[in-house]
């Protein structure tokens, strides 16, 4: 067992590579190793292509499957929280240098052998001067390293470029893609790993799964080299259902639109300013709820608290946990909670609740949602 002093967390690094770092955490939370390993694969920012212009396309390929492929492809996104914008923070009004990245490729094929098109064809397009920026002005600009949105690979005469299509002669491929910045959770094209290897416990010791074997589990279950760093357990060993995970392996492989230093350390980052947020939105919650009762409940509806939270509130939802007010949510459904305040008032149920508010909000069907926490 472990003793009861708390250990510190600890990293050890067994592999790192210039897309791949393997590395052995010891000392946390089975929750918190799975926060961080989801957190680095899906809420990191990248950039990627999201809308293609097909301008003449006489491949035998569809315009479609040539639109994803192109989404698919990664860029360099190195330090892409502070050096782009995501259009919906933008001020402009249909693209700007600040929150968008326009690449161009046009390729014709003129004689007789086949032409792979490929990610190195694809140019990054300076924003014309001369367009109107409605944009406010920003750093973002100077935050950006030299090939930043270029497609992985382009300047490294060693790397393998990513095939597009293939043309023969008379075909032609011309597109205009725009970049814009994404996380994976909106489209996996924005994840900046292509796999991250999770493991603990490779003996098993704690039960945590059941293996399907036909007669002997060992041998249809071989370890992996992972259990080179645990000590086997005895045939006799009693199985200690209070144990609890301590060790874990990652293994991070990026597509190289971000390195895997930079994945690891964004990600614990990202992950600490969700946990902040979140109590952030928990301390607030009392406060407002004061704050609500003094200005007169019952005529008011509740989900009005909602505008007067702190202006900069980090996450959408952390305005709604800060409205504190458990009727809210008793009386949102999941689609109306995700969108924004605005879009509330206008919508159909906002203006039956104001009209019907008590009658409404007493519902049984609403009260029994599982939401009155
Ligand atoms: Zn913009």
């Amino acid at each position: 067992m472990q003793a009861t002093t708390e250990l510190e967390p600890t990293v050890r690094i067994r592999e790192l590579t210039k897309d791949k770092v393997n590395f052995v955490l010891e000392n946390v939370d089975l929750a918190f190793a799975n926060s961080f390993r989801r957190v680095m694969m899906a809420d990191l920012p990248t950039v990627a292509i999201d809308m293609v212009e097909i301008e003449v396309n006489t491949t035998v390929l569809p315009d479609e499957y040539i639109a994803h492929r192109l989404g698919m492809i990664p860029l360099l996104s190195s330090n892409c929280d502070e050096a782009i914008r995501y259009t919906r923070d933008c001020t402009c009004l249909a693209g700007c240098p600040f929150c968008s990245i326009t690449l161009m490729l046009h390729v014709s094929c003129n004689d007789n052998n086949t032409m792979d098109v490929t990610s190195n064809h694809l140019e990054v397009l300076p924003f014309p001067e001369d367009q109107d920026i409605q944009a406010d002005p920003g750093e973002e600009l100077s935050k950006r390293g030299e090939y930043f949105g270029h497609p992985v690979g382009k300047n490294d005469p060693n790397a393998e470029p990513v095939l597009i299509c293939k043309i023969r002669k008379g075909q032609e491929l011309k597109v205009k893609c725009t970049v814009k910045k994404g996380i994976a959770k909106e489209h996996a094209k924005w994840s900046p790993c292509s796999a991250v290897a999770f493991e603990y416990d490779p003996y098993n010791k704690l039960r945590h799964t059941s293996y399907w074997y036909e007669t002997d589990v060992r041998q249809e279950w071989p370890l992996g080299d992972n259990a080179k760093e645990e000590e086997a357990p005895r045939d006799d060993e009693p199985f200690d259902y209070l144990a609890k995970p301590t060790k874990f392996y990652l293994d991070v492989e990026t597509d190289g639109s971000l390195s895997p230093q930079e994945v690891v350390m964004k990600g614990l980052a990202e992950l600490q300013q969700k946990l902040a947020n979140l109590i952030y939105g928990l301390k607030q919650g009392p406060e407002l709820e004061n704050q609500q009762q003094a200005n007169g409940t019952g005529a008011e509806p509740s989900w009005n608290i909602s505008s007067t939270a702190p202006a900069p509130a980090p996450i959408p939802p952390t305005s709604a946990w800060s409205g504190g007010a458990s009727s809210q949510w008793g009386n949102t459904s999941p689609g109306q909670r995700s969108t924004s305040n605005a879009g509330w008032g206008a919508s159909p149920q906002a203006g039956a609740w104001s009209s019907g508010a008590t009658a409404g909000w007493s519902s049984p069907g609403q009260q029994s949602n599982g939401w009155n926490v």
